[in-house]
């Protein structure tokens, strides 16, 4: 038999394929009911873990397909297309893999690739808020063991993963902060009300609190003191990438949404359509342009990744600013152009419009990012 080409190519096709099948028969139509309800996409979770793909980015030693940035961040794309708290959800999820990958024990790592563990990252905390690199949650080593305690702010998944890659101070090093992957199930961990959201309300983003949780030693993910290390290296990666990603599907959808009703919608006394407009045509071009642009810097992106460009940190904190930013903007114009029609929840696009607001304030926020990107072009250090 001929060996294929690329394997990697062909791996990263044949994933997507059967994301476009579970997009279509399992996200997309519950979308409307995970928004409505605010409920959390358990369905989806169950299909994309039969069908393999929360493996998606686990090594192929464990069961994993194998795949990386590029795979991650194309595969949440066509979820948010169709549900993007779905999307959300599962980018948290592959955020974590990927540090649980790095670091975390054999047996996570092949429950995740056979799509039996979801995960998510707990970095946020009440105390230091949107500075997710600065926990003031503590860690401490007493009896043997590791005691958790802190008060993280909006975990997605909380409730609802197996596990959380959980940010606090060192036990006993420097440096900002260390990491631990805490099961879901830990005594002492207690997940603090309903999550009800503007947007994304199906992430189950409650806040988590952390009293005299007990971990083991070797449940610590890299070393004492290096999680800041973990964060910038192997999760602002993936994250920025994926939540530029999962803006731009969103904003895909919410343009054609609007141009769908703008072109099937009538004037009967004039028989023209709303597409008949000129100013409406303008502003779909408008749109058109942005969705684009962060298509365009969101390729080249995962080009600089792939690549180990000396332009990457600076293109991950631009993609992540400006498709956050985008997104408010073009579901702005989606909601604009259907006019009153788009007020009705049943239309479909004002939830694109409320999902939108969320990558703006996830950290690091789209004003971080300004302030970090600022100093990387006044040559200052940008996380000192
Ligand atoms: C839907 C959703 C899901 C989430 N899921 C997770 C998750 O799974 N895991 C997780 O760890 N966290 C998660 N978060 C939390 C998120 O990453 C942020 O930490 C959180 O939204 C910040 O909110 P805050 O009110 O604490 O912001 P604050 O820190 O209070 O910020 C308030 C304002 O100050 C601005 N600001 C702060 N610092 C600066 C600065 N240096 N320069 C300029 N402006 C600044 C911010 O941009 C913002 O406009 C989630 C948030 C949302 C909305």
């Amino acid at each position: 038999m001929n060996k294929p080409a690329n394997p990697l190519a062909e791996a990263l096709a044949a994933s997507l394929k059967k994301f476009d099948e579970v997009v279509a028969e399992v996200i997309t139509p519950a979308a409307g009911d995970v928004d409505a309800d605010g409920s959390y996409p358990r369905a989806a979770f169950d299909a994309l873990g039969r069908h393999g793909l929360l493996g998606l980015i686990s090594s192929a030693e464990v069961g994993g397909l194998g795949l990386s940035h590029r795979a991650a961040a194309l595969a949440v794309e066509k979820v948010a297309q169709g549900c993007t708290s779905t999307a959300m959800v599962l980018c948290m999820h592959y955020c974590a893999t990927a540090v649980i990958e790095a670091f975390g024990s054999i047996e996570v790592r092949r429950a995740i690739a056979a799509g039996n563990h979801v995960s998510t990252l707990a970095f946020s905390e009440t105390g230091s808020r949107s500075h997710f690199w600065a926990p003031v949650g503590t860690a401490a080593a007493v009896e043997g063991a590791i005691r958790l305690d802190g008060k993280k702010s909006m975990i997605t998944s909380a409730g609802e993963a197996d596990s959380y890659v959980w940010s606090s101070r060192p036990a006993a090093a420097e440096g900002a902060s260390t990491l631990w992957l805490v099961p879901a199930d830990a005594a002492g961990l207690t997940v603090v009300g309903k999550f009800e959201g503007l947007g994304l309300r199906g992430n189950a983003s409650s806040p988590i609190t952390a009293d005299n949780v007990r971990v083991a030693d070797s449940d610590r993910l890299g070393a004492d003191g290096g999680g800041f290390d973990i964060m910038m290296g192997t999760v602002v990666p993936y994250f920025n990438l994926m939540t530029a990603a999962v803006s731009l599907g969103n904003m895909e959808a919410a343009l054609g949404k609007a141009i769908a009703h703008v072109s099937a919608t009538r004037f009967e006394h004039l028989g023209q359509s709303i597409a008949d407009l000129p100013t409406v045509r303008a502003y779909l071009g408008r749109a058109r342009i942005k969705v684009d642009m962060v298509r365009t810097l969101l390729m080249d992106t995962l080009d600089a990744v792939e690549q180990g460009r000396p332009d990457t940190m600076l293109r991950l904190l631009e993609v992540k600013a400006a498709a956050a930013e985008t997104g408010t903007e073009v579901t702005d114009l989606a909601m604009r152009v259907c006019g009153g029609a788009a007020f009705r929840k049943s239309h479909g696009v004002e939830r694109h419009f409320r999902d939108a607001r969320a990558a703006t304030v996830m950290a690091p926020t789209a004003d971080v990012l300004y302030d970090f990107i600022g100093k990387a072009v006044c040559g200052m250090p940008v996380f000192g």
